[in-house]
């Protein structure tokens, strides 16, 4: 049993300890590591259970937080982000989020897997992944569970670029002293390079397990957004700040490092632009994007990728009434959660006075987003993963993630059912990040259309 066990948590009331070990092989047997016994007078909540309760966990990275932690002059001045209007693609990014932390739940407590869960975090907020329509759709491992392991690469290091910003990972960015940290980190890595940017500023996203900050760095100071909430335990079913900010930055013009890559010389008509890209293969057509600006707002205008797919609804950006109408101005954006709302819905029409300041949805004013250890699962796991409307190929229907294989391929079905009274469940689409697949797998269900 303990092999697919995590951790292990010895509560000695005589004691008064608890300890926290891992299992780990020793002789070829699994064995309980020893580890410090923490005093339980200190523990009063579950969410303290993590980081600085936990000394020297052996998957951490390896900095005590405790100490790093103490009050600290900030080294930065805060902006707020102005995000706009999301945009279809936001929508499915949003969707994407929840179910890729829904599908890999089970390693988010385990530090050692934050890198790779990180980078499918980066690649899904900058649509910078491959969608496969062919027949190895089926051929995907599913279902996911405990014992899955994600096999997309991802940089093995705290500091890396990726799509013009520096991305800076670290284990905690709750309080100033450790964004302080991060700006350091990232200064130090800017000044060992040979080549810094010509406009001499440069645009960070630090992210740890729970946060990310974003940071525009200078000669002269730093400036940091407020530390949004990444992942908390309501995650798996509601797209998260931290994400939201995440994919308008990385899709949008909001806040877009400066001109940091070519002009062409020649004015292309976007309408070229659009055929080079449909006679791409996905992953060329991200690289290629990525080669100047005008690719990539063509890139970043459409769902690429997903070509005859229109969204239909907009519960995950837009959860006033889920509606957007491509036209909209008069709306608002809470500055908690980053969800948009029409002022409409929200019966703030004629005030003029709440548009102009700072707005925090009721969602916002009666939460408090913090992830519990096996929060996600114990919040989403008996919840119905409920589908996207789209329109595809002139149809409404419904784009379902799918946790299993399809019903042809689960001869396990049959003992309990007869197969033709199972929903198929086919596999339309995978996602892949860097041709391995990411545990999105989607199908497109009919639904009945009542618009017309
Ligand atoms: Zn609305
Ligand atoms: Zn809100």
């Amino acid at each position: 049993m303990h092999s697919s066990l995590d951790w292990i948590y010895t509560v000695d009331i005589d004691a008064g300890t608890l300890t926290i070990s891992s299992m780990s092989e020793w002789r070829g047997l699994l064995a309980p590591s020893p580890s410090l016994p923490l005093d339980l007078a200190e523990i009063y909540e579950t969410y303290s259970i993590d980081g600085w309760t936990v000394r020297k966990p052996r998957y951490m990275f390896g900095e005590d937080i405790r100490e790093s932690n103490e009050a600290q002059a900030k080294q930065f001045e805060t902006f707020e982000m102005d995000l706009g209007i999301p945009s279809p693609m936001n929508e499915l990014q949003g969707r994407f989020f929840t179910d890729l932390v829904f599908v890999w739940r089970f390693w988010i407590d385990d530090p050692s897997t934050w890198r790779v869960l990180c980078a499918a975090f980066l690649r899904l907020a900058a649509w910078d992944f491959e969608v496969s329509f062919d027949s190895r759709c089926s051929e995907v491992e599913l279902p996911i569970d405990a014992t899955s392991i994600p096999l997309w690469s991802y940089p093995d290091t705290d500091i890396y670029w990726f799509h013009g910003y520096l991305v800076v990972l670290q284990e905690n960015l709750q309080s100033d002293a450790m964004i302080n940290k991060a700006i350091s980190k990232a200064k130090s890595y800017i000044g060992t390079l040979d080549t810094r940017p010509r406009h001499g500023k440069t645009r960070l996203i630090c992210i740890s397990l729970r946060q990310v900050v974003f940071v525009e760095l200078s000669q002269e100071a730093a400036l940091a957004s407020k530390s949004l909430v990444l992942l908390s335990s309501s995650s798996a079913t509601q797209c998260s700040p931290g994400f939201r900010a995440l994919a308008r930055v990385l899709t949008s013009n909001c806040w877009k490092p400066h001109a940091y890559r070519e002009k062409w010389p020649v004015n292309m008509p976007p309408e070229i632009i659009e055929m080079i890209f449909s006679k791409m293969e996905p992953g060329d057509a991200v690289a290629f994007s990525q080669a100047f600006s005008v690719a990539e707002q063509c890139y970043y205008a459409s769902e690429f990728q997903f070509k005859n797919i229109d969204v239909q609804s907009f519960e995950s950006s837009i959860p006033c009434c889920g509606k957007r109408t491509r036209l909209e101005t008069h709306g608002i954006c809470c500055s908690e959660c980053y969800s948009w709302q029409h002022l409409e819905c929200l019966g703030l029409e004629n005030d003029s006075s709440s548009s102009k300041g700072r707005y925090v949805c009721l969602d916002c004013q009666e939460r408090e987003m913090v992830l519990d250890p096996g929060g996600i699962n114990r919040f989403s796991c008996r919840k119905v993963r409920e589908g996207c409307q789209v329109r595809a190929n002139g149809l409404l229907k419904s784009l379902q993630l799918r946790l299993s294989k399809p019903a042809h391929l689960r001869p396990e079905l049959r003992s309990y059912a007869r197969l033709d009274s199972v929903a198929p469940s086919l596999i339309d689409y995978t996602i892949l990040f860097n041709h391995a697949f990411s545990g999105l797998a989607y199908g497109l269900e009919p639904l009945e259309d009542t618009s017309c």
